[in-house]
């Protein structure tokens, strides 16, 4: 009988641990490593490898309409500045990222997700030049997330108002984080976010948008969060989530606690 009520009060401590931790999403995949680069595959293979909870990666529309994987409004080809969403995909496929890597369309990206084992992928949808082009690269992504039956696997997140309605109205069913900083979580569950995903700054000046966030359900994402100090102080404020361009850091930090 002791022991039984001993192993039960084991379960119940590592549950609520469980419950407690942070889990880590690896900004732009886990790129700080040999080989890697950001929203390359192989950050995204990496963040898997490493068993976090989510990699996160960066979408536009080529001007052709085609989904592709890019962090920055541009890239550098042959030392000129290109707009993203004004170039084909023929053009953006000459760009090399730091690895070495061709500019991934988000189909590519996908392919490799889909052999992932443990991470989630947490994608950002940038916003662009119109309503229109945005609505076509929602509806084309989250089409390809549905095709490859990656629904479960896949959350969203993003700075544009009309992308959450997009999401909402698309796959009713999938999570979308707004990452503007300025709405409330009574806001953001009026329009059916999961969330908000906002830089630490802005959690440090309203702490208690994260109970008021818990209060209504809903999950607290709060990104990036690098240095020692602000990795300690968003492991207090009791974030689900931290994103991090330092996921091993921030793992270790948590074990400590
Ligand atoms: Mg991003």
């Amino acid at each position: 009988m002791r022991l039984k009520s001993f192993l039960f009060a084991l379960m119940l401590m590592l549950g609520m641990a469980g419950l407690n931790a942070q889990q880590i999403i690896a900004h732009r995949g886990y790129w700080k490593t040999n080989g890697s680069a950001q929203n390359s595959i192989t950050a995204l293979m990496k963040a898997d490898s490493i068993r976090v909870f989510g990699s996160e990666v960066d979408v536009w529309l080529s001007s052709d309409g085609v989904p592709v994987v890019n962090h920055d409004a541009h890239v550098t080809l042959n030392g000129k500045e290109l707009i993203v969403q004004d170039t084909p995909l023929a053009t953006l496929r000459k760009v090399k990222l730091a690895n070495g890597e061709t500019l991934p369309t988000v189909e590519e990206y996908l392919d490799a997700f889909a052999s992932c084992r443990h991470t989630r992928l947490i994608i950002e949808f940038k916003t662009h030049s119109s309503k229109e082009r945005e609505a076509e690269l929602a509806r084309k992504v989250i089409g390809m997330v549905r095709e490859q039956g990656l629904q479960e696997k896949v959350e969203y997140i993003t700075f544009g108002l009309h992308f959450v309605q997009q999401v909402r109205m698309i796959d009713p069913q999938a999570k979308v984080y707004y990452l503007n900083g300025d709405l409330s979580p009574g806001v953001l569950a009026a329009i059916g976010a999961a969330g908000f995903d906002y830089h630490y700054n802005v959690v440090y000046k309203r702490p208690q948008w994260v109970q008021a966030a818990h209060n209504l359900g809903q999950k607290v994402n709060i990104w990036t969060v690098n240095s020692p100090e602000d990795i300690q102080k968003i492991i207090g404020l009791k974030a689900d989530y931290i994103t991090t361009d330092e996921p091993l850091l921030v793992r270790e930090t948590i074990e400590k606690q």
